[in-house]
């Protein structure tokens, strides 16, 4: 258990570090720099149009949001990764899919609204966010209280997170979150794949793939601030 803990560290620190990522990355024309600077501009100047923004906060490679863009051209669609060496692997695929209506950007959400002005965003999703299983680091679990928080402030009225996992304790934790923080839980379920209202139309990330071929069940929420004001 411990050998296998520290071949997963070391697996984790190579993603991380691969050399010349960051370069890779600022200079790609798939990502954006300094996206403070296009606060309340994403539509204008990046996207070139008038269609609504979803975006992905912790996209790794990118799988999900760039199925979906293929499937949703009338979308834009921005991903977000902390990591240089997990984002490189998205801007490997757009190099060759060069989806017209996606876009990346590297950094930590807890910035995200210095990033993106006041009902700039129309929905957020968050699939299997990194649980955080420490007390002390609950405040760093995007589906936090603290994270709604800042959504809150992008996100247009009617705007929604959508939030999917197969980590049990993370759902449970994410689920209390939601009335504390002012939202109001518009659709759950405890087995998506299963699930024939809510799995319609599902597009299935790179981890909700590796962990339901497991055998374990996925969860998913659909939040709003429908109820709240
Ligand atoms: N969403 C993908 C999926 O479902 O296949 C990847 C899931 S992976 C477990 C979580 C990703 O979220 C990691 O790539 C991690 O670097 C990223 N992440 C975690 N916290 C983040 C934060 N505060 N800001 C941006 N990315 C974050």
């Amino acid at each position: 258990m411990v050998l296998l803990a520290g071949r997963k560290k070391r697996r984790q620190m190579r993603l991380r570090n691969i050399a010349g990522s960051r370069e890779v990355i600022a200079d790609s024309a798939f990502t954006v720099k300094d996206p403070e600077k296009k606060k309340g501009l994403w539509k204008k100047e990046v996207f070139k149009n008038d269609n609504p923004i979803h975006i992905e906060i912790g996209m790794g490679k990118g799988r999900f949001l760039m199925d979906m863009a293929a499937l949703h051209p009338d979308i834009n669609y921005v991903g977000i990764e902390k990591y240089s060496s997990v984002l490189l692997r998205a801007i490997q695929k757009q190099e060759q899919l060069l989806l017209p209506n996606i876009i990346f950007i590297r950094m930590d959400a807890e910035a995200i609204s210095e990033v993106f002005a006041p009902s700039e965003v129309e929905k957020i999703y968050l699939n299997f966010s990194d649980p955080w299983p420490k007390d002390r680091h609950a405040k760093r679990r995007l589906p936090s209280r603290e994270f709604l928080g800042r959504y809150d402030k992008i996100l247009v009225p009617e705007g929604v997170v959508e939030f999917k996992t197969d980590n049990r304790d993370l759902f449970q934790f994410a689920l209390e979150e939601v009335e504390p923080a002012g939202w109001t839980l518009d659709a759950v379920t405890y087995d998506l794949h299963n699930d024939e209202t809510m799995n319609q139309g599902n597009v299935m990330t790179e981890y909700e793939e590796k962990f339901s071929q497991m055998g374990n069940p996925i969860y998913k929420y659909i939040i709003s601030r429908k109820g709240s004001n």
